[in-house]
């Protein structure tokens, strides 16, 4: 009999009891906005930015409405604007182009290694080009950040970190997000902690923090802010800072604060399906897995896979078989952009050069989500079906050969 899978891909878990407790606790009092609070009170968002910067170890937080305003507000800070340039990864989501394209700036594409992190050889040679670099830790794969910070401190490049797919993650130890001059977190629905949409941003520079604050929409309520720098800081910033609101509300911090305590725990969940997945997988001819180094301490809310130098007709001949066995697989090599998948060459707003060694990769990397309603037996049996479906393929075209 030929196995299924029924679950599905973008079923993630419900919001616990205590986080919607608290979101109803929210609702009953009725104070919404961040900064209405009455005597004594202290707000769940600036209560959510506490207890995010100890988690990481940063000196300042900022809860936003999104991670793509997260990334926009730490290129302002960082003094990016209109026509500068900004180091970006070929292999990312939309969002971080269009972080770069919403202040009047123009992404410069750095390639990726078969590893999917980006390449730091590339990377090298176009530090001259930019000031800046939005580092997307994509899909949760982290680069060799000593090197990369070696290098782009070396070039006076400054480093802001899309920590999307990385929040609770680390690399040697020191948080994701924590190597930058800025981190920026998602807490969209899809991302490691849900309230439907959010964004954080870290930092430990105190000025950077006191513009970021300001653009977020803060008026002069700054001082209600607590993972913040002092009133003093705000002095010249607050006549010189434009408003761009962009705040988180009480209801979506009310929801988060139960669940990231639940990060860690979380986090092991994530790991344990990963694992289920890569083991199942292994050893599949024409199948390539990605490499992941002991100093990398990631967060597998999704899976890749290399099918490597296959040609298009056969990787859709791929997904065709797994889709239709219930196991939904994305294709970032396919030439239109479709769900949540694109490619550089697609985002036409900005011009970029041929990368042949990251087309190479692009062209077979097929992405999986991996939410935590899959149990283990479910990914152990995405597994067999997928191995099972690359397997049937492989074997076609090495006789067709
Ligand atoms: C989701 C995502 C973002 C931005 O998050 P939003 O909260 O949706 O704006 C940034 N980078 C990557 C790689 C993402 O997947």
């Amino acid at each position: 009999m030929t196995e299924r899978f029924t679950g599905s891909f973008t079923q993630q878990e419900p919001i616990p009891d205590d986080a919607i407790a608290a979101a109803n606790a929210v609702m009953r009092h009725g104070r919404l906005h961040r900064y209405n609070t009455v005597e004594g009170e202290v707000a769940e968002t600036a209560l959510l930015e506490e207890e995010f910067a100890t988690l990481v170890g940063a000196k300042y937080c900022l809860a936003v409405a999104s991670g793509g305003y997260a990334m926009t507000t730490a290129l302002r800070a960082c003094g990016v604007g209109h026509g500068d340039k900004v180091l970006t990864n070929a292999f990312t989501l939309a969002p971080v182009p269009g972080a770069i394209a919403a202040v009047g700036a123009e992404p410069v594409f750095v390639g990726v290694t078969e590893d999917l992190v980006i390449d730091l050889d590339h990377l090298a040679a176009k530090l001259d080009q930019a000031q800046a670099l939005l580092l997307s830790h994509m899909r949760g794969h982290i680069c060799d950040m000593e090197r990369l910070m070696a290098l782009c401190d070396t070039a006076g490049v400054a480093v802001i970190e899309d920590c999307a797919h990385t929040m609770g993650a680390a690399w040697n130890g020191v948080p994701s997000g924590r190597w930058g001059r800025f981190g920026c977190y998602s807490t969209q629905t899809y991302k490691h902690i849900n309230s439907g949409e959010g964004g954080l941003l870290i930092c430990d520079g105190a000025e950077d923090m006191a513009r970021a604050i300001m653009l977020s929409g803060s008026y002069m309520l700054f001082e209600k802010h607590r993972a913040a720098p002092p009133p003093e800081t705000f002095a010249q910033i607050k006549y010189e800072t434009p408003n761009i609101s962009g705040r988180m509300d009480n209801l979506r911090a009310a929801i988060l604060r139960p669940q990231l305590k639940r990060l860690a725990e979380q986090a092991e969940r994530w790991n344990a399906r990963y694992r289920v997945l890569e083991s199942g997988l292994a050893g599949t001819p024409g199948l390539r897995l990605t490499d992941r180094p002991d100093a990398e301490q990631f967060v597998a809310s999704s899976f890749q896979f290399l099918l490597l130098d296959w040609t298009p007709e056969a990787v859709a001949d791929v997904l065709g078989r797994c889709a239709a066995r219930g196991v939904e697989l994305k294709w970032f090599g396919g030439s239109e952009p479709v769900g949540f998948t694109s490619r550089y060459d697609s985002w036409r707003y900005a011009a970029s050069q041929p990368m042949p060694a990251s087309d190479r990769v692009l062209a077979g990397v097929i992405d999986m989500r991996l939410p935590l309603t899959f149990s283990l037996e479910d990914c152990a049996l995405i597994a067999r079906i997928i191995r099972s479906e690359v397997g049937a393929v492989y074997q076609g075209q090495v006789a067709a050969e």
